[in-house]
């Protein structure tokens, strides 16, 4: 029987994975992955080679579980994704039931994910926090609403740069006057993290032009002392 690797990759700069990912992506035979041309050039660019690449991704995940169950009756296979830690905003929830289920071992590595890099950086208080995944596109304002008993605990959501300002504006619209920040583009050259009042932050994106990258939003609605 195999085993199931869990392997968090970098959410930006290549040399966010650990010695241990690494030698289990030398070690198995299979790589189950989002996009397998995006794995690839991961695993070119740490020179591992001869692996078989088993595409799982969102509309085929149900589909392709089956043919990666039979796989891990007889060989080790490592789940990745195309950034960060598989099962968060990303396929990997119902591979790794199945394989409870299946009684197969599942090993999860610690590594990368934007969401802890963010609120870490944050400086908002990470004592009590709720991670809210995407907003969905449609009934945005009802998600926010559903949080609102939250609001003495870190919110921390994924969003696209395009929605950034609408988001930002509900958020507002929800909570009133939150501390906020905005952490853009984790770990690449271009990172920042704007903090300050929702509108501080509103009026500091809807002066740029056009707002790039991948952001991860972290409101907070308890009151913060400024002395440490
Ligand atoms: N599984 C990933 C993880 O563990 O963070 C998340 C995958 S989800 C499909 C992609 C979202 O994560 C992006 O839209 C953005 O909100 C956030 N994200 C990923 N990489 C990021 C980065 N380098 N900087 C800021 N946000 C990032």
């Amino acid at each position: 029987m195999g085993k199931l690797y869990v392997v968090p990759t970098p959410i930006g700069n290549l040399k966010d994975i650990t010695l241990r990912a690494l030698d289990v992506l030398r070690d198995v035979d299979y790589v189950a992955c989002e996009d397998t041309r995006r794995t690839r050039i991961l695993l070119n660019h740490y020179e591992i080679k001869g692996k078989r690449l088993i595409p799982y991704y969102e509309p085929k995940e149900r589909s392709q579980i089956p043919k990666i169950i039979n796989i891990l009756r007889e060989h080790d296979v490592a789940l990745v994704t195309d950034a960060g830690t598989p099962a968060i905003s990303d396929p990997g929830f119902r591979l790794i039931r199945a394989c409870i289920e299946e009684g197969i071992e599942v090993e999860v590595l610690p590594g990368p994910s934007a969401m802890i890099t963010a609120l870490v950086g944050s400086g908002l208080p990470t004592d009590r926090f709720l991670f809210a995944g995407f907003p969905p596109k449609k009934g945005t304002g009802g998600f926010f609403e559903e949080l609102k008993s939250c609001d003495d605990t870190t919110i921390v959501i994924y969003e696209s740069p395009k929605r950034l300002l609408k988001t930002l504006n509900l958020i507002r619209e929800t909570f009133g006057e939150v501390s906020v920040c905005v952490a853009r583009e984790l770990t690449k050259v271009h990172e920042e993290f704007v903090r300050g009042s929702v509108s501080e932050v509103i009026e500091e994106f809807g002066r740029r032009k056009n707002i790039k990258g991948e952001v991860v939003i972290l409101f907070s609605g308890k009151k913060l002392s400024t002395s440490y």
